[in-house]
């Protein structure tokens, strides 16, 4: 028998998500504000419920997939949370997964929260390699770990409800950094006869080679020694920069995604040792 559970949000990514619950063999509970798109589940062999109140009260296990932290909290209110196992995969920021679970834990309900590392065609995917972060008590996510990884992966990283928000987002942050910097790269062959598609794998192949740079980065932070392993010294990557503002103008780009990192990258050489690595600009964040 497997775990039965109530999905409460539809949208793209809980479609996704009931569809793989379902192809696994769990009876899933299916509610929506917007009717219709239960309707089309149900005909797939979900139990579409006409309330969330009603969805919840049929299962021990009650995940979330709503649009933002406001939706889940319009969504569960008039409903008895009593005795639940909550797991809340809506996407929102530390803070809010902490007082999600102090609101669930306030209505007799265990919390869970999850945050998505996939796109909902990673989802039933196994070979996609997408995973959902999880925190909040271990033994809850232990109890409803099988059922939990029927549709993605599972990452549990700890005790505190706002680590799994907190590492999505630091992952989401610093794609935001690679996505900048590549569409820097773009605007820089832009108006000059080079096909962008042959830029792309060159970009690629670059990104990934440099992305293994982020556990010398974790072992300076963790001894505090940041010239540990250089190879490019931060004196030499300051001196380098006029190259990158000088090319940008050159080729008419604006040079505004990357001033912001050389300018703390040069506070730091400022402030500091000009034989470290980067590191430093760890510190130079931190408020
Ligand atoms: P969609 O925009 O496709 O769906 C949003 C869902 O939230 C719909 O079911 C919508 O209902 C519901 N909703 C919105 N407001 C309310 C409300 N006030 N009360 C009740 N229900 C409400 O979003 P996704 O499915 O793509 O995303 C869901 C969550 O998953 C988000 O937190 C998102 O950040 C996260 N996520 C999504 C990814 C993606 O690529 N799609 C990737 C990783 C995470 P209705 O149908 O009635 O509008």
């Amino acid at each position: 028998e497997k775990t039965p559970l109530a999905l409460l949000g539809l949208g793209a990514m809980g479609t996704a998500l009931a569809r793989a619950w379902l192809a696994a063999g769990h009876p899933v509970t299916v509610w929506n504000r917007t009717p219709s798109r239960a309707a089309a589940l149900a005909a797939e062999g979900a139990r579409a419920a006409e309330s969330a109140a009603a969805a919840v009260e049929a299962n021990t296990l009650v995940v979330t997939c709503l649009l933002d932290d406001a939706s889940v909290e319009e969504a569960l209110a008039g409903a008895d949370l009593d005795g639940k196992d909550l797991v809340n995969l809506t996407t929102g920021t530390p803070g809010q997964a902490r007082g999600r679970a102090a609101w669930a834990h306030g209505r007799g309900a265990r919390y869970l929260d999850g945050g998505i590392m996939a796109v909902p065609p990673m989802v039933g995917v196994p070979e996609a390699g997408g995973y959902v972060f999880y925190s909040g008590p271990r033994d809850l996510f232990e109890r409803h770990r099988e059922v939990l990884g029927a549709p993605l992966g599972t990452e549990y990283v700890g005790e505190d409800a706002g680590f799994a928000a907190l590492h999505d987002v630091a992952l989401l942050s610093a794609m935001y950094g690679m996505f900048a910097g590549a569409a820097h790269a773009f605007a820089l062959i832009r108006k000059e006869d080079i096909d962008p598609a042959s830029l792309a794998p060159l970009l690629a192949g670059w990104l990934t080679a440099l992305a293994p740079s982020v556990h010398q980065t974790a072992e300076q932070l963790r001894s505090g020694d940041y010239t540990k392993g250089v190879v490019s010294t931060l004196a030499m990557q300051v001196a380098g920069t006029p190259t990158f503002l000088d090319t940008a103008e050159q080729q008419g780009v604006s040079p505004e995604l990357l001033t912001p990192y050389f300018a703390l990258m040069r506070r730091r050489l400022a402030e500091g040792d000009g034989k470290e690595d980067l590191t430093g600009v760890v510190d130079l964040l931190a408020r």
